[in-house]
């Protein structure tokens, strides 16, 4: 059996680790390259334990105590450095498989190249799908690449639609009524609203049932995570706006539901741990073992499904606002979106700006179809510029 060669663009990150967690379990795959933007330590020590033919940094400052890490330890990893190393470890011909799980519009650039250069592609990273979503979904087809979600509700109804077709692609599921994602909820779904003006970052970070990077945590808590969710299912699986709905379940045990149009529905169960999506997507179509315990049916006895209230959470209005609008807009939501959250997380704006900063930047910028990468980079500047410029006249 020839092992799978695996790239992980951000091996640092929660979801970095997670994939490392299987690479150690398994004797299947050989690691290609792992990626850091600032993390030097972590990425040394994983240089270490992994032996990844190519290690990259990031971050050009940290380079030369790279080296000298490197050099100092028994492995031979070639150490690269700087924004254009990740692209070229994301599209090696030697690479079958790439992970994508560099957080924010960084992993934007490396994950087209390995779409162009038709990689299986575990997507994490949301910004390929919310920033570019056609031009990403039309360079994977033409070029063969394989996308699998795993984000736990993507992969959820990747998972129910796998009768259907083989792979999430430009076409049409015609049996498919509605798809479902699944909502925690976050740290804040019984707060009352008019506590939400003293949330700070600790509490934001402390999701009940997953364990995530900051970013994702503060966004799951203002509910921005599920509209952004809702935009990537729309390209991913092709459906169109209306037929994808989000319900809140506070346990996280069913991550997906996909309604047929015989009265059918099917749903995706298990534990919250994402080594079950990520090793779903490294054998796709088959199995792994991911060392996560099966469900307990029997002591499941209280599954919650509720509806959303948009009134608390206006992030999730204010995505589906750019969804529907299409073209530029998710652009601008989602870099003020990472704007505002960074500015949250340092202590500059409350909680409650973050949505009234994405607003403002949504309706100053105006709506346009962007034709290409060189474009979609242009859009995302001014969006972060204008979100800046509000962040530092409200502090
Ligand atoms: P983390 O914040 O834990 O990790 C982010 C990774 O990206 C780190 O390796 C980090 O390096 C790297 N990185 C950050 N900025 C840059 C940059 N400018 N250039 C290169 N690398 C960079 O995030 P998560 O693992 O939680 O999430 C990763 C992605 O997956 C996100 O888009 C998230 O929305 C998505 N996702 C995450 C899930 C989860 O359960 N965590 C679930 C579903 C999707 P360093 O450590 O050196 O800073």
């Amino acid at each position: 059996m020839t092992k799978k060669s695996v790239t992980i663009l951000g091996s640092t990150g929660s979801v970095g680790r997670s994939s490392l967690d299987l690479m150690r379990s398994s004797n299947k795959f050989d690691l290609f390259a792992i990626t850091a933007n600032q993390n030097a330590e972590l990425l040394i020590k994983q240089c270490r334990e992994f032996n990844p033919r190519i290690a990259v940094i990031g971050d050009e400052s940290l380079a030369d105590s790279c080296y000298e890490s490197l050099k100092r330890s028994d492995c031979d990893t070639k150490l690269k450095v700087g924004q254009d190393a990740l692209d070229e470890v994301a599209s090696d011909s030697a690479v079958d498989i790439v992970i994508a799980a560099i957080v924010g519009s960084a992993g934007l650039n490396p994950t087209i190249d390995a779409a162009k250069n038709g990689k299986r592609i575990l997507l994490a990273n949301k910004e390929a799908l919310i920033m570019s979503g056609q031009l990403f979904m039309k360079t994977a087809l033409e070029s063969g690449s394989t996308i699998i979600p795993i984000d736990s509700e993507h992969s959820g109804i990747f998972q129910c639609l796998s009768n259907e077709k083989s792979e999430a692609s430009a076409i049409q599921f015609k049996g498919v009524e509605k798809l479902v994602l699944t909502a925690s909820g976050g740290p804040f779904l019984n707060l009352d609203s008019s506590e939400f003006k003293y949330i700070t970052p600790e509490m934001a970070c402390a999701h009940p049932t997953w364990k995530m990077g900051k970013k994702i945590s503060v966004d799951s808590a203002s509910m921005m995570n599920k509209g952004l969710e809702l935009i990537e299912a729309h390209h991913l699986f092709n459906v169109d706006m209306p037929k994808l709905d989000a319900i809140i379940h506070p346990q996280s045990i069913v991550h997906a539901l996909v309604y047929f149009l015989d009265g059918s529905v099917l749903a995706q169960l298990a534990n919250p741990d994402m080594r079950i999506p990520i090793a779903y997507g490294l054998t796709y179509p088959k199995r792994m073992e991911s060392g996560v315990e099966h469900l307990d049916l029997v002591e499941l006895t209280d599954l919650q499904f509720l509806e959303v209230n948009e009134d608390r959470f206006p992030c999730l209005k204010l995505a589906r606002l750019a969804a529907k609008e299409g073209g530029s807009s998710p652009i601008l939501l989602n870099a003020a979106n990472e704007m505002a959250v960074e500015a949250f997380l340092r202590g500059k704006i409350s909680f409650v700006k973050i949505p009234q900063i994405i607003e403002e930047v949504m309706m100053k910028i105006p709506c346009e179809s962007p034709a290409s990468i060189a474009i979609i980079h242009d859009l995302d500047l001014r969006a972060r510029q204008l979100s800046n410029q509000l962040i530092n006249k409200g502090s």
